[in-house]
């Protein structure tokens, strides 16, 4: 993956880095040496080596000394461009992790958000369309949310959208996945759930535990809301068609009078 292959290309950044660094300083003593031997600190021997002479022994010994620590100091300033290097791709990282979980996410209630949804629903549909195992979505809205929102107000509308959230996510737990869509839209998908029997199940229970009163800081506020799901492969083979027969199924339970599950 991608995280896995910038820490490769920082490791093999840094090991040409540590070979550039010790070709410079094996160079750079090359030229002391050469240096050294124009002015007689260093002479050459008469195998062609370099050797210090007796009397400059204590210069050629400095330059040995002035190599070492230009070796060394080139090795430092690389390590700390290597590290800085490293420091920079792991904050960009860390951002662009946070980008895709906001990119992902709902800011209100903290749910995934529509997007999310697809790309999960995307997923499950792939695996599905070979192990042929059915499954559901569902879409439900909140019944009467605006009047509520008048009533209580905005903030008050929000907080019971929050709640919402919460009281979804705890009655479906790992039975499914849950995402707020917009407004007062949420999303279910219900990998678990094979026919329309449990589908009607779920909905009935889902149904109930968003009917309990909701604690306001005056006082309760009762709601209800209504379902549409669609059991896949019956409804459909796609994403498209999934969403848009669970659409529908939501539009009849809200003609038949709201607080209903179709399917
Ligand atoms: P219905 O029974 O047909 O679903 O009607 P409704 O009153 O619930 O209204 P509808 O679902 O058509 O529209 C949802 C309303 O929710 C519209 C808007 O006033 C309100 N709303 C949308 N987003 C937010 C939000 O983020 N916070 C709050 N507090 N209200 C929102
Ligand atoms: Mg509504």
């Amino acid at each position: 993956n991608m995280a896995e292959k910038s820490r490769f290309l920082a490791i093999s950044d840094y090991r040409t880095k540590i070979v550039t660094a010790v070709a410079v300083a094996a160079l750079g003593l090359h030229i002391l040496l050469f240096a050294g031997s124009e002015f007689g600190v260093v002479r050459l021997d008469t195998e062609g080596s370099f050797v210090a002479t007796l009397n400059t022994l204590f210069n050629s010994g400095t330059l040995v000394l002035i190599a070492v620590l230009a070796l060394a100091t080139v090795i430092f300033l690389q390590n700390a461009h290597v590290s800085n290097v490293l420091a920079k791709m792991k904050s960009k990282r860390e951002i662009d992790d946070q980008n895709e979980r906001l990119a992902f996410t709902d800011e209100m209630t903290g749910l995934p958000n529509r997007r999310k949804f697809e790309s999960k629903l995307a997923n499950l549909l792939d695996e599905r369309l070979v192990s042929r195992r059915p499954f559901a979505i569902a879409f439900l809205d909140l019944d009467g949310f605006k009047p509520i929102n008048d009533f209580y107000g905005h903030a008050a509308g929000d907080d019971i959208l929050r709640q919402v959230a919460l009281r979804l996510e705890g009655a479906v737990s790992d039975k499914g996945f849950v995402a707020r869509f917009g407004g007062d839209e949420f999303g279910l998908i219900c990998p678990g759930i094979g026919t329309e029997e449990e589908a009607n199940v779920l909905g009935d229970v889902l149904s109930e535990v968003l009917c309990a009163p909701y604690d306001l800081d005056v006082r309760k506020a009762r709601l209800s809301a209504s379902f549409g799901f669609a059991v896949f492969p019956e409804a459909g083979e796609t994403a498209e068609d999934l969403l848009h027969r669970a659409d529908t199924a939501l539009y009849e339970s809200k003609r038949a009078g709201r607080g209903k599950v179709s399917i």
